[in-house]
């Protein structure tokens, strides 16, 4: 008789105990539950314009959109495509198609016209709302409805036109939603390969939201006195997610800023009394290193919270020193888990001090488990290996990519997020390294399968491959190993970085280019990525 073996699993929890979510309810109405309550509340302020949208404004604006969809031939399940910097209109879009029933794919607008066209056609997206001065760059892709929150171009729409009339804007529940629809559509390009679309439904995002900001003692305590600073984009899965929805369930002020400058920055904090301030590593840089501090009175912020690449103890230390009224601590996500899957208890209700350069613990009602990556069992604690997590946040799956999907969340329900940590005896996460190819400019996504297939497609270049190199200002920059082809010595570093950045957003761009004779591969062809990183570690190949 054979004894079925039985695998230990180490699995780890949140420190506080689950929490009842309404997974049945559409994220809108998630958003805007007991809206009598606080309709009158601030809701967005636009800082650009020092516009308010109370709670009441935002809804109805949403739902006005969702009827001016509806009337565009948008049903249940189309895509919109939106690409715009933080403002009103992008939020009034997305809560829009949300009340349709519709999916929302939202792009950096700074992505060249390729980017936007792959992007545009891999989701069919059926409506893009934009900018005229992006209007060169979306006018081929074949996408008949261009809406512009600007001056649009002759024969296209204006936002305004799109927001129905009072008398046919639609109910909140006129339109069935079931909570495994798909609501939002991140690109990511996850463990490996090219960008692919990540199906975030209705009940994954209100779970996500409720393990940060819902219960008696949430991981995440925003409140309704707070004004959380929107500086990060939203089309980011980050900012749209922990910044921009719940601030919406917390009944949150949330301020609304296009572009990070530091002047502006310090100036809105002063001026608004921002309490809350959602970052990047390099924006937490820019700060420790501004001189202007002393002139604002920042006093105010009483959390700061970085998030989407890794923050330095000593950068940590620094910031902590400079702002000693706040808590600072970071988050981990990953737009497939969707997206949080630690978070800092300092920012609980009640406080629970986490180490520096921790990430935090897992949030609750979710599990998390690090697993051995050859072996694929799990480790138990201060032992580093891949980090695994499980519970209905994480992503439905890639769209129309079941093999991507396979590769990434197994038969049990974990996600394989690619990244390297251990979970100390204090049930804190510490991520140590990365096992995915994955690039990361300042918190934006470089995927390097995308640059390698761009430098291929150069007649002068038999191989290559794209790996990342730390770098102070941006974290890490993508760098490229290339193979010439035979016959072309005389291919310069210049002519393959500008034929790169020709073709990408600027933070794809090629930082540095060394020529090698052959591409490390592994026996069944795959790029040995890690000793192209051992080389960079030991000094700069030439
Ligand atoms: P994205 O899907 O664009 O949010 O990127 C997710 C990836 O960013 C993760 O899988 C990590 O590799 C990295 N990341 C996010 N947050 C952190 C953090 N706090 N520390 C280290 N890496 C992080």
């Amino acid at each position: 008789q054979q004894q079925q073996q039985i695998k230990e699993e180490f699995i780890f929890k949140s420190k506080l105990p689950d929490i009842h979510i309404p997974k049945h309810l559409p994220l809108h109405s998630y958003c805007f539950q007991n809206l009598p309550e606080f309709g009158s509340r601030p809701c967005l302020i636009n800082a650009p314009t020092g516009e308010i949208f109370t709670y009441s404004d935002v809804e109805l604006a949403a739902r006005r959109v969702a009827s001016g969809l509806k009337k565009l031939g948008i049903q249940h399940g189309d895509v919109i495509m939106v690409l715009l910097p933080n403002c009103p209109e992008f939020v009034f879009s997305f809560l829009g198609a949300s009340f349709c029933g519709a999916i929302t794919t939202a792009a950096n607008p700074f992505f060249t016209a390729a980017e936007i066209a792959k992007q545009a056609k891999a989701s069919h997206g059926k409506v893009i709302v934009t900018q005229a001065c992006y209007y060169e760059k979306v006018k081929d892709l074949g996408v008949t409805n261009l809406v512009f929150v600007d001056s649009p171009p002759e024969g296209h729409m204006h936002f305004s036109e799109l927001m129905a009339d009072d008398d046919d804007v639609i109910t909140g529940d006129e339109i069935k939603i079931h909570p495994d629809d798909v609501v939002a559509l991140p690109y990511s390009s996850g463990t490996t390969g090219l960008p692919k679309g990540v199906m975030l439904t209705h009940k994954g995002l209100v779970t996500s939201i409720a393990q940060q900001v819902d219960g008696e003692n949430p991981n995440l305590y925003y409140h309704s006195e707070d004004v959380i600073l929107c500086v990060l984009p939203l089309f980011h899965i980050y900012s749209l997610n922990s910044v921009l929805l719940c601030g919406l369930r917390a009944k949150a002020s949330i301020l609304l800023m296009p572009k990070f400058d530091i002047h502006a920055f310090l100036g809105l904090v002063h001026r608004h009394r921002v309490t809350i301030a959602p970052l990047v590593p390099p924006i937490v840089l820019a700060i420790a290193k501004s001189p202007d501090l002393d002139k604002y009175d920042l006093s105010s912020i009483r959390v700061l919270k970085s998030g989407g690449a890794p923050l330095g103890k000593e950068l940590e230390d620094t910031v902590r020193a400079k702002f000693p009224q706040a808590k600072l601590g970071q988050g981990y996500g990953m737009t497939e888990a969707g997206p949080v899957l630690t978070m800092c208890l300092s920012f609980a209700k009640v406080p629970i001090d986490v180490k520096p350069g921790a990430c935090g613990t897992v949030v609750r009602n979710a599990e998390m488990k690090i697993v051995d990556p050859e072996t694929d069992t799990s480790l138990p604690r201060n032992q580093p290996g891949e980090i695994c997590i499980r519970g209905d946040q994480i992503m439905k799956g890639y769209l129309n990519d079941p093999e991507a999907t396979e590769r990434t969340i197994d038969k049990e329900g974990w996600l394989h997020t690619g990244d390297i940590g251990y979970i100390d005896n204090d049930d804190e996460l510490f991520i140590v390294d990365r096992l995915k190819e994955l690039i990361k400019y300042k918190g934006f996504q470089v995927a390097p399968a995308e640059l390698e297939a761009l430098i291929l497609s150069h007649p002068k270049i038999s191989d290559v491959a794209v790996v990342p190199m730390k770098d102070e200002a941006a974290g890490e920059v993508p760098v490229a190993f290339v193979v010439r082809a035979n016959g072309h010595i005389d291919t310069t570093e210049d002519e393959i970085k500008q034929f790169v950045s020709k073709q990408v957003v600027f933070y794809k761009r090629i930082n540095r280019v060394f020529f090698i004779d052959a591409i490390p591969k592994s026996p069944s062809g795959k790029i040995l990525r890690k000793d192209l990183r051992a080389k960079l570690a030991a000094g700069l190949p030439n």
